[in-house]
Order: C-alpha cells, then structure tokens, then sequence
C-alpha cells in the first residue's frame, strides 16, 4: 500500500460498441416479447458472462441450424455477419430468421462484393477464423485471401486487380503496413481502409492514454479478437499492461508503483463488469485515490 497520490482513468470507449449494442438489444427485445425460443448461429458476442446471461432469458448459442430441433424458434444473425450462401440456405428453412448484422459490417461485404464484380481479388487483413472474416470471404466471389499482416502479403501470388480491406476491428498501423506490401504484388490496387469508426476512436484513446501510464487494465473476453487487439497496443505503450476478463483475475502485485492506472474494455465487454474492475482496483491500489471518468460516447 503507498501514500502517494493514484489517478485511475476509465476509457470512455470502454464497452459495448454500437454493433454489439445493437444486436444485443435486439434479442432482448425479441425474448421479452415473442415466447419462441431464440437461437444465436455462435455466441452472441464474444464474452462468457454476457453469454451466460442470456442463457438464463431462454436465448441459446448454436453453431449450426441444424441443431435446433423445434422450428417454432427464431434464429438471430449476429453482428459479425454470416457469408451470402449461407444465409440464403437458412432463409429457405423454415424458420424465423432476425438479422442482427452491424450496418457497418454490412458496409464492408458490400465494398468487397462490388469489387469483386469488377473482377477485383480481395485481400482481407484479419483474422481468418474470426467470424466477420468468415463472413466477408463469402463475398469475394471465390477470390479472396486472408492475411494477418504485411509480412502475409509478401507472400501472396501476383495480382492484376486487387482490393485490399480491414477486418472491422483491426489495428490500424497493421492495416496501413499490409497495404503498403500490396502495392508491391498488385498491378492495380484498390485500399479500402474498412476499420469501423467506433474501432479507430477506441484505439486512438488507448493509445494516447496508455502512453502516460504505469498500468493499463483491459477488460474484455481472452476470446475476444479487438479486446486482445487492444491489449498488444497497450503492451507495446505502457510501462505495464494486463489482459483480464474479470475483477477476480486482480492480484496486489500488479499495482506496485502504479500511480497513473488506465482501465479500458472491449467492444464485447459489459459496463457493468467494467465497474467490478475499477470497484477492485479503488481496494487493491492503494489509498489517496482520484477517479477520472472520461465522458461516455
Ligand atoms: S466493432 Fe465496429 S463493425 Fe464490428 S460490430 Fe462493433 S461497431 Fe460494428
């Protein structure tokens, strides 16, 4: 414990973001009012405790339509979006269908869709097994890659027209170095910076507030892509950083000559697991402690 004055920030990012918000609210809505039973094709979001909660309101993850076995159900499409083909196979089941993808996210299918007509190849800069890449490869028309970065491109074919786009939740340096390795294999290249404006304004707080501070807190799902995102940013700036999912992960020692402490959380993390953080760090920190609260979006 320490005297010394501690200053704890909380991001005003911190939190669900408008896509997740969205959906979110959507199947609450849909469970409070409808009495069939409701189906996510894969977690809603990606966070254990606000999957379990909603477990408990009679809304169930599935990974495939065919497990769902009463057809008096509704099946919500989540915000990460699903490709083309396969929504149009569940649409001609017969069964209930609520789209919940993130306009945003819809913004990029169709950015790479109408390329893709003009004979464009695309270069998605994300994560191949993450949902929304998932997703965005069905609208490549059969030409797309994926790459984690611009030492991936290096190693892609040559290619007369291409269209290089962002997983929503990408880091933007990495997506600037990806494209600037692209010019080198496309004859004709096409940048389509499709990192999500709620995204950008995120990684812009965590990087001028994780600058000054002695530890910065990321609250958020270890399954989460933009939450782990945010975490190698703040890795890289702050003096300490740790990745935790819930206040119970807190250990003393984490604290120790912490006084400028930054708390932020993922698009996927509920606000109110971002108040036990802070609730933990105000008892584990020390004392002569000064919140800061950032104005919320
Ligand atoms: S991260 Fe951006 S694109 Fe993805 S769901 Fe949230 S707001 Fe939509």
């Amino acid at each position: 414990m320490t005297n010394k004055k501690i200053q704890i920030t909380v991001a005003k990012s911190a939190g669900f973001c408008p896509g997740v918000k969205n959906a979110i609210d959507k199947v609450l809505e849909l469970a409070k009012h409808s009495k069939k039973t409701i189906y996510t094709l894969g977690p809603l979001i990606h966070n254990k405790q606000v999957i379990e909660t909603l477990k408990e309101k009679n809304i169930h993850a599935v990974n495939s339509v065919r497990e769902i076995k009463d057809k008096n159900s509704i099946l919500v499409l989540r915000a990460h979006g699903i490709p083309p083909e396969e929504e149009a196979k569940i649409r001609a089941l017969d069964i209930e269908v609520v789209d919940a993808t993130c306009p945003l996210v819809k913004r990029v299918q169709e950015n790479i869709r109408s390329h893709a007509r003009k004979g464009y190849s695309t270069i998605i800069v994300g994560d191949r097994d993450h949902a929304e890449v998932v997703g965005l490869m069905g609208y490549t028309g059969g030409k797309g890659f994926v790459v984690s970065g611009p030492e991936e491109v290096k190693k892609l074919p040559h290619l007369e027209k291409a269209n290089i786009v962002a997983q929503t939740t990408q880091e933007g340096e990495v997506f600037v170095a990806a494209a600037e390795e692209a010019r080198k294999i496309a004859v004709e290249l096409a940048v389509s910076n499709t990192i999500c404006n709620p995204t950008r304004q995120r990684q812009k707080e965590t990087v001028d507030f994780a600058k000054g501070s002695d530890l910065v807190i990321v609250v958020g799902g270890k399954n989460s892509a933009n939450t782990t995102r945010l975490f190698q940013i703040c890795e890289r700036l702050a003096k300490r950083a740790v990745h935790i999912e819930s206040e119970a992960e807190l250990k003393t020692k984490i604290f120790a000559g912490a006084l400028k402490i930054f708390i932020t959380a993922g698009a996927s993390t509920p606000t109110w697991m971002t108040e036990k953080v802070l609730k933990k760090t105000r008892e584990l920190a020390g004392t002569g402690i000064r919140i800061k609260r950032r104005e919320p979006r």
